[in-house]
């Protein structure tokens, strides 16, 4: 926003109006809903025109057609500003089955996961999310991912809580510290969404506010500072854009200010599920932070609506490299035409699909895992029949701790004598003169 038009005394109004859209809760100080005309943190007046403008350049200009439909049938009494609120969006998300009973019709198998059972369910939708949701169609991919199933409740021979030993590989809370140059800092156990195949649903099911306190998270610094190879530190928990901004950004500081310290990470599912999350403020505070390279998880070409497109839009613009993590499930993107478009959608965001997880055997999981083989598949399907920034890596964390394995189709097909034999993309084999003694 241009502060030509703006009286000097009301200069300063406008940063306080920042600050306190982005820290206060709904709805004590929703300026966004009700339009009104003095700064909720000092008090003064601030002129509609500033508002207005504030408003716009803090909001998305649209609202997909179908989350229009959602708002107007489930919240009548909402605004579309409230529906553009990622407080809001948070406030209001879906966690009950009386909840969800009156958005979707619910199938057997996901009435008996949360009916009646003592173990339950963690559950967790936002409202936008939810908008994406089949109501009728049990089946449909984005409602398997964020609907709990009694399938959930099986026990399979290889599953384990923390099948990446995660736990084992902690040398203080909230580290994990795997690979010798890089840590992953989990720093919030809080998600907008509870996804059903997560890999660290026994963090972001406990509801646990000691991961974002803040004498742990001084452990953490501590120890990153004092093991000077780290030079690498991936944010991630829970979703750390969940986290309000004050925080967020001291954290961020206090990381740039470790010398060995080169790149920050932040690992988020926000653009996806609470595109409304990125603010232009939130870009802003970032950007102080680079070079900071963001990886979004996406698992299907149907999150990429109009929101989540400028989302990731405004994030790419902010100058942060963008990154896709996708975990391959059975029956929601296990075929080779759902992922190109989902990888090419992304790729016209500019995000670069990263990495494509093969499911990890965490708990209740095996209705999502499909075979190794399928896996590579849809890598082949890819490789050759398009542009190679589409085609991520496909990767198997280790159970037990032994770190991400990529696994490639068969292209390098050994040797005959001085020459390498090689299968190209069409499975015809070629050679490359490759003497043994070079
Ligand atoms: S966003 Fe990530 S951490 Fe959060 S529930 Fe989903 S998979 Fe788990």
């Amino acid at each position: 926003m241009s502060l030509q038009h703006i009286p000097s005394p009301f200069i300063n109004h406008r940063v306080e109006l920042s600050s306190c859209i982005e820290e206060t809760e709904p709805p004590s100080c929703e300026f966004s809903s009700s339009l009104s005309s003095f700064c909720c943190s000092c008090g003064n007046d601030v002129l509609p025109e500033t508002l207005v403008s504030f408003q716009k350049n803090m909001n998305f200009i649209s609202v997909n057609p179908k989350a229009k439909a959602f708002y107007q049938k489930y919240f009548p009494g909402s605004t579309e500003e409230d529906w553009k609120n990622w407080k809001w969006q948070l406030k209001n998300r879906f966690t009950t089955l009386e909840q969800l009973k009156k958005i979707v019709i619910l199938s057997e198998a996901e009435k008996s996961a949360l009916e009646g059972r003592k173990d339950k369910l963690p559950l967790a939708i936002t409202p936008y999310y939810a908008s994406l949701v089949d109501p009728e169609d049990a089946t449909q991919a984005i409602r398997r991912t964020v609907i709990p199933s009694d399938l959930e409740y099986i026990m399979s021979p290889g599953e384990a809580l923390d099948p990446l030993h995660e736990d084992g590989d902690s040398p203080v809370p909230g580290i994990v510290h795997r690979y010798p140059d890089r840590v992953l800092f989990l720093v919030t156990n809080f998600c907008s969404v509870n996804c059903r195949y997560c890999t660290r649903s026994r963090v972001v099911q406990e509801n646990d506010s000691r991961m974002s306190d803040l004498q742990q998270w001084e452990k953490a610094i501590e120890y990153i500072k004092n093991n000077t190879q780290i030079r690498d530190v991936l944010l991630s928990g829970g979703d750390p854009l969940t986290m309000p901004e004050s925080k967020l950004d001291w954290l961020l500081s206090r990381l740039r200010q470790i010398e060995h310290v080169e790149m920050l990470r932040i690992g988020t599912k926000v653009p996806a599920v609470l595109p409304q999350r990125i603010t232009p403020s939130l870009v802003k505070m970032l950007q102080k932070y680079h070079p900071l390279f963001i990886s979004i998880h996406f698992t299907h070409p149907e999150e990429l609506t109009e929101e989540t497109r400028e989302a990731c839009n405004r994030l790419a613009d902010g100058g942060f490299p963008l990154g896709s993590q996708t975990v391959l499930l059975k029956g929601i993107n296990d075929q080779v035409d759902i992922m190109k478009k989902l990888f090419h959608g992304l790729l016209k965001v500019r995000v670069k699909p990263y990495y494509l997880y093969q499911c990890d055997p965490i708990a209740g999981s095996s209705h999502f895992r499909t075979s190794v083989q399928k896996g590579l598949d849809i890598i082949q399907g890819l490789r050759g029949h398009t542009s190679g920034y589409a085609i991520p890596h496909y990767v198997i964390d280790a159970p037990g701790g032994g770190g991400k394995i990529p696994i490639l189709p068969e292209y390098y097909q050994g040797r005959d004598g001085n020459n390498v034999v090689l299968k190209n993309y069409e499975g015809n084999i070629y050679t490359y003169y490759d003497p043994e003694k070079f």
